[in-house]
């Protein structure tokens, strides 16, 4: 399936970047990412915490540090699994187009990038900075939760962004039932998070007290 993507380069590894806000990171998550590197077969899948989202009010989300050791403890014993720290790392709002370009060019040969993140994200790509040069560098998984309509899906790319038809995928998770909102909201009223969630970072949650007020 791979070799006949638009834009694909045989013998160029394939690397997926899982970009998210991990607040926090989720069975969802873990599943969406090990299903993509199957079916599209990666080599690796990064995951990318947002450091400040250009589009969002910064006070409700937890600090970015609580957010990239949760998914570190996250993805500890998958291989295939990385966390990167550059858009964290950045003291600025980031832009996906800036985390593209960076693992882009980090390695030889330019590996075939695929940005996996949530179906509604990608609807808005026409809005994001440099979103032309986006969809030449990077293939799309659009990932949905049961439920989603994907007719909305295919009725809202044609209208707004027709040319990104090519290059995007729809990837179905039924484990993205669980959502982050959903495990805060369990923690505001102390509810069990267990199993949702990877024990490690159950703990982690825990003992820094995190979500304990809800948003
Ligand atoms: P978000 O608030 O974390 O997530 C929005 C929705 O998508 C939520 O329902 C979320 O479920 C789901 N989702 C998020 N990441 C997912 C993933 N990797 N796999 C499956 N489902 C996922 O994220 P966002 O603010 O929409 O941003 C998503 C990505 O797009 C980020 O990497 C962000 O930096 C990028 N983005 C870039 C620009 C730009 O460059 N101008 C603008 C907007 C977004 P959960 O809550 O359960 O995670």
């Amino acid at each position: 399936m791979v070799s006949h993507l638009p834009g694909h380069r045989n013998g160029s590894p394939n690397i997926g970047l899982m970009g998210g806000t991990f607040d926090p990171i989720h069975v969802g998550h873990l599943v969406t990412a090990e299903e993509a590197r199957q079916q599209f077969d990666l080599n690796s899948v990064i995951f990318v915490p947002a450091g400040i989202p250009p589009h969002k009010d910064h006070e409700t989300i937890s600090h970015p540090e609580h957010r990239y050791l949760m998914t570190t403890l996250a993805v500890m014993s998958n291989p295939a699994f990385i966390v990167s720290r550059f858009e964290i790392d950045q003291h600025e709002p980031t832009y996906t187009i800036d985390t593209v370009r960076h693992f882009a060019k980090d390695q030889s040969p330019e590996p075939n990038i695929f940005f996996i993140t949530g179906a509604d994200a990608i609807l808005e790509i026409f809005t994001w900075k440099d979103y032309e040069e986006l969809l030449r560098l990077s293939t799309f998984i659009a990932v949905t939760r049961p439920g989603y309509s994907l007719d909305h899906f295919h009725e809202t790319l044609e209208r707004n962004c027709p040319q990104m038809k090519q290059k995007v995928h729809l990837l179905e998770i039924p484990a993205l039932a669980v959502s982050s909102t959903h495990i805060r909201d369990r923690v505001a009223l102390g509810k069990t998070i267990k199993y949702l969630t990877p024990e490690p970072v159950e703990q982690y949650i825990k003992k820094m007290e995190l979500y304990r007020i809800q948003n």
